[in-house]
């Protein structure tokens, strides 16, 4: 075994060997596999070898196409058989609401140039004959699905890795990681001790006890899962006679159920509502290559309805069942990438779906280890999405909840239950008492709308129970004054004598006087957006950056390997202990003036001005800015003194008509001005000239800001994209992101955020375009719900173009 290696990759399942194989396809040969058993030995040996491109998340998307295309390569470059079978697939519907949801994946893939298209039950049938035509109302055929031997595939990676100089110990078991001096770490086994530079958990079952090692909770949870397999059915063995092909893979989502063929039988899996965790607490180290003991009542309910979809299983005599744990975090996707606050340190766990994405984590890990950018958008898989509060019981309610709904319709506007409430601020209990209807982001609950006594949510793809009640909230704005809680978003508060010239290189904008406010986009190194910010400078040495709530850790990860090491600037992420709410439209001063002394005309306190003041009683920061472009001022405190003020607000507000207002109305607000925001129009795919943020991008400045040169470039060259609004005919529905732009019927572009601006009274989609059609005024569509909408191009903000009211 070597004594020194420069990665150390822990675990031989098909994610280690994957993320090995990368890692040499790259040029790093001097890496290392350690297997505490055998290749294969977690969760990938049972697995059922399934895979697929689709996927909710366009992002998440690419990477699982990438996963299937590279299966070809490996087999080839190995010589190792991987079992591949592509059979294309199928996912089915049986009601309505899961053709429309079907639809809309359908079309989130049109841009990605998925050749997926939708069938009849009848034709379904003639592709699936198995399947009973009058149980379905539809279906989506996707050509590139199939599956494949995990054990075959995980050695396809390991043999390719090889040739490429990695080694690979079996039987060494990662027993104690301890981090030296210099940053590197002992990787200390039962058979001996290696330094490594980096570490790569790829623990599997095993990751949350590696992550224990050094510290951490990763968010990671093993759930059991059966699939059972049919002896020979004779209707397989004559579709394959007559056909002289496989059957194909079905998803059937009402039946909660995935099939596929299996030498001359079926193998039908679940993901059942009565699911259960497999060791919540801690994964035994000697588990081996054993099952779990099958509990068929479980699956029951499920299987009834998958045998009543395909009828054909009630003849067949079931061969075996396998109960197999696996890994799953909270929402879902794995978690990828450096571990924030340690170094060299690497996570690539909880990839529950190992054979569609295994490659694609690999791939990112690689580039991200080795060029220090993952190399496409992997937030949706990012380590970093999750903060503290994604602690092991929060997990384990997460982790259920999402299991269950595996297959169930998640619609625009539903909010998930469990693991809620958990992070509140002060003024929760009079929001709620209020009408407000929450939404949990970050672990944080945050008030979405207000309803009226008796209404609720309704889910649904169309406008809702909540359409008017936003609309009252969006006009009270424009019309005279709201106010609304903004306690999520992240407060980062940046000191010291060092501070001025650390963001001054981290951030691209030029920095703002004392006393005054900028928009801050942070660049990185090839000048696509890693930030938006408002930079806020209180005083000398004395700063407050304010950012997207669900990329805290995200961004605190960035500015921890960005800060100088001695000691001149001291950097918080404030979360709750800074509290906030704001106050909007042309009623907003008025009741402004109402609690403090201070002038605050226009002249005395303008656009972009900030101050720390005492409203009433309570001491505060007040920034003269606000996401709905109207006048307003965003208001941070301490949050013993939240509740004291929100009272004070609407007690002064009053005369007015205040009105609160949640983030839905908010949305509605900000599309009318085109305002972007992070995760959906802001995102490391775009640069700031796409973005429209080139103005707060300073390549003239004095300081040598981190992503300066790319940014230039872009400037002179203009990008390849633009982001542009459009205003939709929308009928009963509006485009939420994601949805494909068509220019004269050939799709173009993609929707980023939508919604139905309800002061203007217009559905409005955000979207990016490529540059050289971006100035088009007609011609274009939106598909939504298997629709084609007209839109027209909005050259301006649909609201105060000019800026007069937000600066007035
Ligand atoms: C019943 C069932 C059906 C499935 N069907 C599918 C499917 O159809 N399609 C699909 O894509 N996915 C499927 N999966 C999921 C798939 O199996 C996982 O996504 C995949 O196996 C995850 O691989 P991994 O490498 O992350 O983890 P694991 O396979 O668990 O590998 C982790 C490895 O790390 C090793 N290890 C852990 N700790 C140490 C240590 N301290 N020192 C050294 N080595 C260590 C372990 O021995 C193990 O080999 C299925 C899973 C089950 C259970």
């Amino acid at each position: 075994m070597k004594s020194h290696a420069r990665v150390v990759v822990i675990g031989g399942g098909v994610v280690g060997c994957s993320v090995l194989y990368h890692l040499t396809k790259f040029g790093w040969s001097d890496v290392v596999l350690v297997e505490r058993s055998e290749l294969t030995s977690g969760s990938t040996w049972h697995a059922a070898g399934g895979m697929h491109t689709i996927n909710g998340d366009p992002n998440v998307a690419k990477l699982q196409k990438y996963t299937v295309e590279l299966y070809k390569e490996i087999e080839d470059y190995s010589g190792q058989d991987i079992g591949l079978h592509m059979t294309s697939g199928m996912m089915l519907a049986s009601t309505r609401d899961r053709f429309d949801w079907m639809k809309s994946i359908l079309a989130k893939g049109r841009y990605m140039g998925l050749d997926a298209h939708l069938l009849t039950p009848k034709e379904a049938h003639e592709l699936m004959p198995l399947l009973d035509p009058d149980q379905f109302v539809g279906a989506v055929f996707d050509p590139v699905e199939g599956h494949l031997d995990p054990y075959g595939t995980t050695h396809a990676y390991a043999k390719s890795a090889k040739r490429n100089g990695a080694e690979i110990y079996l039987h060494t078991k990662v027993e104690d990681l301890v981090q030296r001096e210099d940053g590197s770490w002992r990787v200390i086994t039962n058979k001996g001790e290696i330094v490594a530079e980096h570490v790569v958990n790829c623990g599997g079952l095993w990751a949350r006890e590696i992550g224990r090692m050094v510290g951490l909770e990763l968010p990671v949870l093993a759930m059991e899962h059966m699939y059972l397999i049919t002896e020979d059915m004779p209707e397989v063995v004559e579709f394959n006679r007559t056909r002289g092909k496989e059957l194909m893979h079905c998803v059937d989502f009402d039946g909660e159920i995935y099939l596929r063929q299996e030498r001359n039988g079926m193998l039908m899996g679940t993901y059942e509502k009565a699911c259960r965790p497999w060791s919540p607490l801690t994964t035994p180290w000697d588990f081996g290559h054993e099952l779990l003991e099958e509990d068929i009542a479980r699956i029951t309910p499920e299987l009834e309805v998958g045998f009543r979809h395909f009828p054909a299983f009630n003849r067949a005599g079931i061969r075996k069942i396998i109960n197999g744990p696996f890994t799953f975090s909270p929402d879902g996707n794995p978690l990828v990438g450096p571990v924030r606050g340690m170094t060299n340190f690497w996570s690539a766990c909880a990839v529950m779906a190992g054979f569609s994405q295994g490659g694609g984590v690999g791939l990112a890990l690689a580039n991200w280890m080795i060029n220090g950018d993952p190399g496409f958008d992997v937030f949706a898989m990012d380590v970093a999405r999750y903060g503290d509060y994604a602690t092991l019981a929060y997990t384990n309610a997460k982790v259920r909840e999402n299991y269950s709904r595996r297959f169930s319709i998640r619609y625009p506007n539903e909010e998930l239950p469990a693991g809620r409430p958990l992070q509140t601020t002060p003024v929760y209990d009079r929001l709620k008492a209020a009408g407000a209807v929450f939404g949990a982001s970050y672990g944080l609950e945050q008030p979405l709308w207000f309803a009226p006594e008796g209404v609720e949510d309704r889910f649904s793809w169309r406008r809702s129970t909540d359409f008017e009640t936003v609309g009252a909230e969006a006009r009270a704005v424009r019309e005279s004054v709201g106010l609304m809680e903004t306690s999520g978003f992240a407060k980062y508060a940046v000191k010291g004598r060092g501070a001025k010239a650390w963001l001054d290189r981290l951030l691209a904008c030029r920095l703002p006087a004392q006393g005054r406010m900028t928009l801050a986009p942070m660049l990185k190194d090839d000048g696509k957006l890693i930030g938006d910010f408002t930079l806020a400078r209180l005083g000398e040495g004395d700063w407050l950056l304010i950012g997207s709530g669900i990329a805290e850790d995200y961004h605190m990860r960035w500015f921890e390997a960005h800060l100088p090491k001695d000691g001149s600037v001291t950097l918080e992420a404030l979360n709750l202990s800074l509290v906030g709410l704001a106050i909007a439209g042309p009623k907003a001063r008025d009741v402004l003036a109402k609690l403090t002394h201070l002038d605050v005309s226009t002249e005395a306190f303008p656009f972009m001005a900030v101050r720390r003041m005492d409203l009433g009683m309570a001491p505060a920061i007040v920034g003269r800015v606000s996401y709905t472009g109207d006048l307003g001022y965003e208001i941070w405190m301490k949050p013993q003194y939240q509740r004291y003020l929100y009272d004070l607000i609407l007690e002064a507000g009053a005369e007015f008509g205040i009105r609160l207002f949640g983030l839905r109305a908010l949305n509605a607000l900000r599309l009318e001005k085109s305002y972007g925001s992070w995760s959906r129009e802001y995102r490391p795919l775009y640069g700031p000239v796409e973005a429209g943020l080139e103005r707060f991008v300073a390549t003239g400045k004095a300081a040598d800001f981190v992503g300066r040169q790319a940014a230039a470039a872009e400037r002179e060259t203009g990008g390849v994209l633009r982001l542009r609004t459009f205003v939709v005919a929308a009928k009963d529905a509006d485009v939420i992101g994601d949805e494909p732009i068509y220019l004269d019927g050939a799709v173009r572009g993609w929707v980023t955020s939508g919604g139905y601006a309800h002061a203007a009274g217009l559905s409005v989609a955000i979207g990016y375009v490529p540059k050289e059609i971006a100035d088009i005024e007609a011609g274009w569509s939106i598909e939504l719900l298997g629709e084609m909408l007209p839109a027209r191009l909005q050259v301006e903000p649909l609201f105060d173009p000019s800026g007069a009211r937000m600066r007035g």
